[in-house]
């Protein structure tokens, strides 16, 4: 990406056609679209890239068989449809996962699930692309479930050893890092001229005449506010869609709590993922996630502040209880190595429905100001989301310019070992590094051999390397110790408990030249950041 200076100097003197307000999966994929299809595009981010709820999701590109039990069978069909096309368009970003639902003391699994299995798996054909692509082997498509033996669950979850499984069903979804999806997503609309800042806040919108023709900036940085003008405007700003004017016709957000919690794989060993039952009829995940096993979530109304959203302890004891029974462990909260939440951007329907039964389908809302906004929706349908809104400005303009992200690859893929090996790197690094940066990762590795300090993980034993804190700073326009942790790496979730915060700090303050106050200052923040974040629980 272009230095932030640049950006914000870009976004001073040019007017754009589209100016997208939210730099989160949708509106990254808004700009993605809008920027391919030959619209010039500004993306402004109040705080950090992916900083709402588009680091704190459960990491699926999935249809979401949950979806099936409230018949949201379009909901469904159209995310397995999007889950197949990300892991041909991202195949270092989203790939396969196995799921298992174990079975105990010789019961057969259930038979429910296994007709919701049956159902999924036949939405999850997409007959137009088998028919384009017959032939390609590199394609992925999803096996069909099926039962498995105690045996072979006890192979992808090791962590049941003391349960022993009778059988199980196995199916398959998949998995990403949410950040790093967006963060490859507003790289590739940059590609296409896109211009994007972050600590860019849009403070209101500048009419003329009553119609949207720009927005009021705020540099979260210099404090200076200056106008970006723009022939259209898109409010992509997710649980906040209700705050950016006081339109009585912007949806209403009703946003509900999620958390999470994670541990050492080493404490709950998994190879693919479980779902398991946590009580009243809802089920969880326990899924494997760059090298540690995650467990969530919780759904719940939430009413709290929206910048920092931290895990409650209910929510904690709640899934801990879940893990513990099932797997017949004794976790704390102490025994986590780390948690966090987020709220998703569930649109009120004004019906007191519970958070788990309102539908995830996204929703566009044009204001008679013509100012577009889109929300609702889920991390998996982000391309459809983009088109969606994309198509209604093209249609208002007239213009001949139909969607072409089903065909725009995200990052280039490569195989790890095509990667040059460079001394103290260790050996599991380059895997990590491929899967988050696709070819990018030589790059990472040159300033590693080149300035050999920056070849040493950032945290022992796990993959992440120094020399990604430099690059995240030159390329990707982090600039606080809370942006490294907490999303260009997830070790803030991963190792919330021994983050060396203080060598980061080091790294950055030399990138972004900070005197030694303020490496203090922002040691302190991040304090300050860790702590209503919430990652480190009990
Ligand atoms: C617990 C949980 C688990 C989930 N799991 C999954 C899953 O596994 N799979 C899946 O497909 N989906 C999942 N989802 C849903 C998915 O995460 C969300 O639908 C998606 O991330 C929403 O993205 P967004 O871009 O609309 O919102 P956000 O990511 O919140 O982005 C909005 C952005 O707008 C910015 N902003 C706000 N106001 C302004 C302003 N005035 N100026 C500039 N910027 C502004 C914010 O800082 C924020 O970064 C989950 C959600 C939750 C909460």
């Amino acid at each position: 990406m272009i230095e932030r200076a640049q950006a914000l100097a870009a976004l001073s003197e040019n007017e754009f056609d589209v100016v997208v307000v939210g730099g989160g999966i949708t509106g990254a994929g808004v700009a993605l679209d809008a920027a391919s299809r030959g619209y010039s595009v500004a993306l402004l981010e109040r705080a950090d890239f992916a900083s709402g709820t588009s680091s704190r999701s459960s990491k699926l590109v999935h249809g979401g068989l949950r979806y099936l039990q409230n018949f949201d069978l379009g909901l469904v069909r159209e995310a397995l449809l999007e889950r197949q096309l990300m892991v041909a368009l991202a195949p270092h970003l989203v790939h396969p996962l196995p799921l298992v639902v174990p079975a105990f003391d010789g019961a057969r699994p259930d038979r429910l699930m296994g007709v919701g299995l049956n159902l999924y798996d036949v939405m999850s054909v997409d007959r137009d692309r088998l028919r384009s692509r017959r032939g390609d082997s590199e394609s992925w498509s999803p096996e069909r479930h099926r039962v498995i033996s105690g045996e072979e669950v006890l192979e992808l979850l090791p962590a049941l050893g003391s349960r022993e499984p009778t059988s199980g069903y196995l199916f398959y979804d998949c998995q990403t890092d949410d950040v790093r999806l967006v963060l490859t997503i507003l790289g590739e609309a940059e590609r296409f001229g896109a211009v994007c800042a972050n600590r860019a806040q849009a403070l209101n919108l500048i009419e003329r005449e009553g119609r949207a023709c720009g927005v009021r900036l705020l540099d979260g940085e210099s404090g200076e506010e200056f106008d970006v003008r723009a022939a259209n405007i898109v409010n992509a700003t997710g649980v906040w869609a209700d705050r950016l004017t006081d339109e009585s016709e912007l949806p209403r957000i009703r946003p509900s709590r999620g958390t999470h919690v994670i541990l050492r794989h080493e404490d709950l060993p998994l190879i693919g993922g479980a779902i398991l039952p946590a009580g009243s009829g809802r089920t969880i995940f326990a899924l494997p996630w760059l090298g540690r096993t995650l467990v969530g979530t919780t759904d719940r109304d939430y009413e709290g502040e929206l910048d920092h959203v931290r895990p409650s302890s209910d929510d904690v004891d709640y899934l801990l209880e879940a893990v513990n029974e099932f797997f017949g462990t004794a976790f704390a909260p102490h025994d986590l190595a780390g948690a966090y939440a987020g709220v998703r951007p569930l649109i009120s329907s004004g019906d007191p429905k519970k958070s788990v039964d309102i539908s995830r389908k996204a929703e566009l809302y044009e204001a008679a100001s013509g100012m577009l906004t889109i929300t609702g929706g889920k991390l998996t349908t982000w391309r459809r989301m983009a088109k969606l809104t994309v198509d209604r400005l093209v249609q208002r303009d007239s213009r001949d310019a139909p969607s072409r992200t089903h065909e725009i690859p995200l990052g280039q893929a490569i195989d790890a070992d095509e990667l040059p090996r460079v001394e103290s790197v260790p050996a599991e690094s380059y895997a990590a590094l491929a899967g988050r940066y696709g070819y990018a990762a030589h790059d990472v590795l040159a300033l590693a051999s080149k300035r050999g300090e920056l070849a040493q993980p950032i945290v022992p034993g796990l993959p992440d390397l120094l020399a990604e804190v430099v690059l995240a700073v030159r390329r990707e326009q982090a600039r606080s110790v809370g942006d490294i942790f907490l999303r260009r790496t997830r070790l803030g979730l991963l190792a919330a408990r021994e983050l060396p915060v203080e060598r980061v700090a080091d790294v950055l303050a030399r990138e972004l030249v900070w005197n030694p106050e303020r490496m203090e200052r922002e040691i302190e923040r991040f304090a300050v950041e860790a702590d209503a974040e919430g990652i480190r629980p009990g």
